[in-house]
């Protein structure tokens, strides 16, 4: 599957946001977000004052959502096609489906720094799910799946790096994450109140769509 293989801090200049795209470097003072607040290119310090309004806003808050999980446009539109036809509010159902992908999921309980590296985790097939290796990202997990590093990956260093470099990070309350065992379960749904981290107006991306 293609993936965006550009510059990532591009990505939050242009949003002029962080959107935790490299891991550690995020937290610390080399966060391009905060040396260079403005839009990236030639003109980028010119366009700082620019208002967006309307077609504009919801389409940069497609693209913040579509770069924090690293999916492209066709994954995007997908996962909110299948949101739609379900039951309940639409927005409140893509954040869900993708909260819930197996990628976010091992991001969610610390056993990598960010998504891509997650991502990466497990297309290498180090981690399975109720016993069987499962190694597609976009794997939707469900509520009392057990999700774990196989065994022969225990000992993995970047995993191990990845758990403690995010011991501070809280676990989510659909999630129960035995760190030391390098697993967890999924209790639960995800509810849109629970994602506060998450700076999105999803609506607005629902209005974009639905045109
Ligand atoms: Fe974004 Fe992280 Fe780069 Fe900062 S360091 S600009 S948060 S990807």
């Amino acid at each position: 599957m293609a993936r965006y293989i550009g510059a990532v801090c591009r990505l939050c200049r242009r949003e002029a946001m962080k959107l935790f795209l490299k891991g550690e470097r995020c937290h610390s003072e080399k966060c391009a977000v905060e040396k260079r607040n403005f839009v990236p290119g030639q003109h980028g310090q010119d366009r700082k004052q620019r208002k967006v309004v309307g077609y504009g806003l919801q389409l940069r808050e497609k693209q913040k959502a579509r770069r924090i999980y690293g999916l492209l446009e066709r994954q995007f539109r997908n996962n909110f096609e299948k949101a739609a036809q379900k039951k309940g509010i639409t927005g409140d159902n893509m954040l869900g489906m993708l909260e819930r992908r197996l990628d976010n999921v091992i991001y969610r309980m610390g056993f990598g720094t960010s998504r891509a590296q997650c991502r990466q985790i497990v297309r290498h097939g180090h981690i399975q799910v109720n016993g069987r290796r499962v190694n597609i990202p976009s794997f939707e997990t469900k509520p009392n799946d057990l999700v774990e590093v196989c065994e022969k990956s225990k000992k993995n260093p970047t995993i191990l790096a990845a758990r403690d470099a995010t011991a501070h990070a809280p676990c989510p309350n659909w999630l129960e994450v035995d760190r030391d065992a390098l697993k967890g379960r999924v209790t639960g749904m995800p509810k849109r109140e629970e994602l506060v981290q998450i700076q999105l107006n999803e609506q607005l991306i629902v209005e974009l769509y639905s045109k």
